[in-house]
């Protein structure tokens, strides 16, 4: 086992049985018998700004979620994620991760339909969209 991958298991073993930093849950210990068991909190490294989003490998971005959290934020902002796994994941903890990912999908949906009622809030998300998929088509050399 190399140096790196020791040191972030001790890492995980620290924070194990304090919150998930988006769900607030008490973590587990990954290897435990309890983390067997639940494994959805087990302790989990997590970029919180994801690196797709801007986010850095510096240490203030890199916090500990539960295994559900870290799974089911995906690329998402921690400001959208947050609310959603707070209220949600702590109510319906041991729902089948399919129904999760859609009640997640339908959290932003609501999200959308309330933001497209403020017209500078959507042409803003236009804009941001825009830019993004122009640097996505540029970073694969597409010519448009
Ligand atoms: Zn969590």
């Amino acid at each position: 086992m190399s140096t790196l991958k020791r040191s972030k298991r001790n890492r995980l073993k620290e924070v194990a049985q304090k919150p998930c930093c988006f769900c607030k849950r008490l973590m587990l210990r990954p290897g435990s018998e309890e983390a067997e068991n639940n494994p959805g909190l087990t302790c989990s490294e997590e970029h919180y700004v994801p690196k797709c989003r801007g986010g850095s490998n510096d240490a203030h971005n890199i916090k500990y979620s539960c295994y559900r959290c870290n799974q089911l934020k995906g690329a998402l902002l921690p400001e959208i994620f947050e609310p959603f796994a707070r209220i949600i994941l702590t109510q319906y903890a041991n729902v089948p991760m399919p129904l999760l990912r859609d009640a997640l999908k339908q959290y932003i949906y609501s999200l959308a339909e309330i933001a497209v009622r403020n017209t500078t809030a959507t042409k803003k998300a236009v804009l941001v969209t825009k830019l993004q998929i122009g640097e996505q088509i540029k970073g694969r050399g597409i010519d448009v």
